[in-house]
């Protein structure tokens, strides 16, 4: 018997890489080291249903437990890797064992940025990545009256949503002059800061916090750079998150926003794998090298290593998409919308069901689709096959997508 794939790692691509490997048809022992005392979880729920209680804690565990003990796999939940070997292929544990690796996977994901503040340390002051942190933010929100959200990208939007739902009062505070800047076109922006209004959620742009006050230890106000104040019981910070490569870095691998790999999801070691929220990859719809952090790419990239491993290696091509959601809109997002230079719309911003595609010198990169599931699905279709479409036809809503000719083979 090989010594074992080792995952380090037990968030949704590490879990995805061992279920796959299994799937696969790999019979020789895999063994996954996670620092989070839990069994896999998914973490989209946690801003979202789980934090309005739509959602319990058990129901977000992507497999039951008895799942590891039937297929194979080692969980050795609550165990942090601290060291590589690479020259001996062992990992060592800080617990202070070893364990011996054939094929190395990386699936370390991210930490939240910490704000660095006066008044960041006060009790009240919340980030969200874990279920653990879930569960303590959903626990202060039961007493809280006055909650500031810090960060308008997707989790601060969403854990604003969740805290009006909730019946909260709510304010966002984000540094850009709109929301989400860094995602979506300013027409979306602007869309979702007139959903978040629209639900008495006040939405401060283009300022930033400069300190928190509090009392007796716990945070009571922030203080923003436009000179106001805002009561807050709870501070929710969502500004983003780094990924966690110095293990990686540590053992010598090369890094830059990520670990890097190559389009099969390799390290310049040929026995160490990253995938997920930590992997820097070039990826054909960036143009480029890009981490991207969503539950498509860590799933695909968990697949794609496992048939890799099992020696039916392919280049790392799949779509990217996304979603979120906020009081009653689900944004769909599928292709990577940065360094587009046209956008065009489908169908009516004001029935809140439209799409926006975005164009790259004449080529179609990414659509953002708000309540229609349909363009969304179409969209993947679209960018997975390069089927060549106008902007004229992308706004033509008389015109049916899935009836657009075959790409030509040049394409
Ligand atoms: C609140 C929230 C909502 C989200 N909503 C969406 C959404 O709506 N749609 C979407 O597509 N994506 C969403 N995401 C993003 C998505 O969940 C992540 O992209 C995905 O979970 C990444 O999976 P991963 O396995 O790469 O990393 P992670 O989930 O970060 O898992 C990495 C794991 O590795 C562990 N680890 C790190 N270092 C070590 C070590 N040295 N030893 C042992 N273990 C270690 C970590 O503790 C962690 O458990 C959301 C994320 C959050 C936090």
């Amino acid at each position: 018997m090989r010594a074992p794939v080792v995952i380090i790692g037990t968030g949704q691509a590490g879990f995805q890489a061992a279920a796959s490997l299994r799937a696969e048809g790999y019979d020789d022992p895999v063994v996954m080291i996670g620092e989070e005392p839990h069994h896999p979880y998914q973490r989209p729920p946690l801003s979202k249903a789980f934090m309005t209680g739509k959602q319990d804690a058990q129901n977000i565990f992507l497999r039951p437990s008895a799942f590891y003990q039937d297929h194979r796999i080692d969980l050795l939940a609550g165990e942090k890797a601290v060291e590589i070997d690479r020259a001996n292929r062992r990992v060592r544990l800080a617990s202070g064992s070893n364990v011996a690796y054939q094929t190395l996977v990386l699936a370390t994901g991210a930490r939240v940025r910490t704000l660095p503040i006066r008044g960041a340390e006060l009790d009240g002051v919340c980030y969200l990545r874990t279920v653990d942190d879930a569960i303590d933010i959903k626990t202060r929100l039961e007493d809280a009256r006055n909650v500031v959200v810090i960060g308008g990208g997707f989790i601060g939007l969403e854990l604003a949503s969740s805290a009006r739902s909730l019946g909260k009062s709510v304010t966002v505070v984000e540094l850009q002059p709109r929301l989400m800047a860094r995602m979506v076109a300013p027409l979306l922006s602007e869309f979702y800061r007139k959903v978040h209004s629209g639900q008495a959620v006040e939405i401060v742009l283009g300022a930033a916090p400069v300190e928190i006050r509090g009392q007796d230890g716990r945070a009571r106000e922030v203080r923003l750079s436009d000179g106001t104040l805002r009561p807050a019981d709870v501070v929710a910070v969502g500004i983003g998150v780094l990924p966690n490569f110095e293990l990686a870095r540590d053992a010598g691998l090369a890094v830059s926003n990520g670990i890097a790999v190559d389009a099969y999801l390799r390290t310049g070691d040929e026995n160490i794998y990253a995938i997920g929220d930590c992997a820097e990859h070039p990826n054909v719809f960036a143009a480029g090298r890009v981490r991207l952090e969503s539950v498509q790419n860590a799933v695909d990239q968990g697949r794609s290593v496992a048939a890799a491993i099992e020696g039916r290696p392919h280049r790392y091509e799949s779509v990217p998409w996304f979603w979120t959601d906020q009081f009653d809109v689900r944004l769909q997002m599928v292709g990577l919308s940065m360094g587009h230079d046209r956008i065009v719309t489908r169908g009516d911003p004001q029935s809140r069901k439209f799409s926006v595609f975005y164009f790259r010198k004449g080529r179609l990169i990414a659509i953002d689709s708000i309540n229609r599931p349909a363009d969304h699905m179409i969209g993947r279709k679209l960018l997975a096959s390069g089927v060549a479409l106008t902007p004229d036809q992308a706004s033509d809503e008389s015109l049916d997508l899935k009836r657009l000719p075959p790409a030509s083979p040049s394409m």
